[in-house]
């Protein structure tokens, strides 16, 4: 690229960014919608039930447990503030974001009457301080952008990577044989602890483990995902492993993962209780940069599991508790197959041809995700 003065350059921006005011706007207007669309879910979830970290958790139907926040003060990590790049063509945008340590998403939408190819909104805004690595999620006016009848836009939504690069999920099977019970910071930088992985829970009837059934689960969701071109990289393949759940998100995380998804059971001391629930992380500011993108997952994922396999619908369920998001740069779910607890969801979860119907959805609501 040509070099530039930079009278020259600020004056193009300002003029740029006055023909990306209009097109600008409606999508900040847009982005208003989703966030009360997101307090309105997030208002009305079920009963969150398993926890990666617990083994059985009590639970009374009905009683809805509250949204779990972390206090932000207990962050220490060092923080970047983020620069201001609407305004400015993609690529310098890019490159001033990569020089602040900070990652990038970028959603599409077409250039109207947008300068083709610059940036027209940001999140996080410019100014905020956020922890090094976080992705910041890019709206530009993509030229080759398309919106449907319906006026949701399609292109190359939520892609990090150049055209043509197969996506990329990363699946967890939770637990392991044996639990590691050293803790470990429940996210970067926090005084709070927790176990680093524990065992899981067994089936009420059929003693299966759920470090086994969801390895069993994962490793088939592998096959699916694979056959759909995506890229997958596993946590764990074996089950005499030794990894906390902080370091299967950083696993997740160094993939680059479109999509990091976590698969358990449930389990609860209340054996008439059963069903499917999806996990999202949010309510902190560790994982604020992709609760959006991992709500929108958690959906279709949800959505296509319960399609598949006709289970008791548990909600898709905010958490900010769980070290297994915390650590979480890229989006992520964690999908409760069901209830170990229950003897009849439990000897379901034991017969292959229900298993199939449950890795069918997941990976139906994965390639949604993925606009595939
Ligand atoms: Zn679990």
């Amino acid at each position: 690229m040509a070099r530039r003065s930079r009278a020259d350059r600020l004056e193009r921006v300002r003029d740029k960014r006055k023909r990306a005011l209009v097109v600008g706007s409606a999508v900040l207007a847009t982005v208003a919608v989703l966030s009360v669309a997101v307090a309105l879910l997030t208002g009305s979830v079920g009963t969150p039930a398993d926890a990666e970290e617990i083994d059985v958790v009590a639970l009374d139907a009905g009683v809805a447990e509250a949204t779990l926040t972390v206090d932000p003060s207990s962050v220490t990590t060092m923080l970047v503030e983020v620069p201001d790049v609407t305004g400015l063509p993609l690529g310098e945008a890019e490159l001033l974001l990569g020089i602040a340590g900070l990652e990038i998403t970028l959603l599409s939408t077409p250039p109207g009457e947008a300068a083709t190819g610059t940036v027209l909104a940001q999140m996080p805004t410019a100014g905020e301080r956020i922890a090094p690595g976080s992705v910041i999620e890019l709206v530009w006016a993509d030229p080759d952008a398309t919106v449907a009848a319906s006026g949701v836009v399609t292109a190359s939504a939520s892609d990090t990577r150049p055209p043509g690069r197969p996506k990329v999920v990363c699946i967890d099977p939770g637990h392991q044989a044996r639990a590691n019970t050293a803790h470990e910071p429940i996210g970067p930088g926090a005084s709070e602890t927790k176990m680093k992985v524990t065992g899981g829970a067994a089936g009420a009837v059929t003693k299966q483990a759920e470090y086994e059934l969801v390895l069993e689960l994962s490793l088939e969701l592998k096959k699916r995902l694979e056959a759909r071109g995506i890229t997958v990289v596993m946590t764990r393949t074996a089950n005499d492993v030794d990894i906390s759940n902080s370091q299967r998100a950083k696993i997740a995380n160094d993939a680059r993962a479109d999509l990091f998804v976590r698969v358990h059971a449930d389990s609860s001391t209340n054996a008439d209780i059963s069903g499917v629930s999806t996990l999202y992380p949010g309510g902190n500011t560790w994982v604020a940069p992709i609760e959006v993108r991992s709500l929108a997952a958690a959906k279709a994922v949800h959505a296509a599991v319960l399609a598949s396999t006709g289970a008791a619908d548990r909600g898709v369920v905010k958490r900010a508790d769980l070290s297994g998001f915390n650590y979480a740069t890229v989006p992520s779910v964690l999908v409760e197959t069901g209830f170990l607890s229950n003897p009849k969801e439990d000897r379901l979860l034991a017969d292959p041809a229900y298993r199939a119907k449950v890795v069918d959805g997941m990976a139906a609501g994965i390639v949604a995700y993925l606009g595939m």
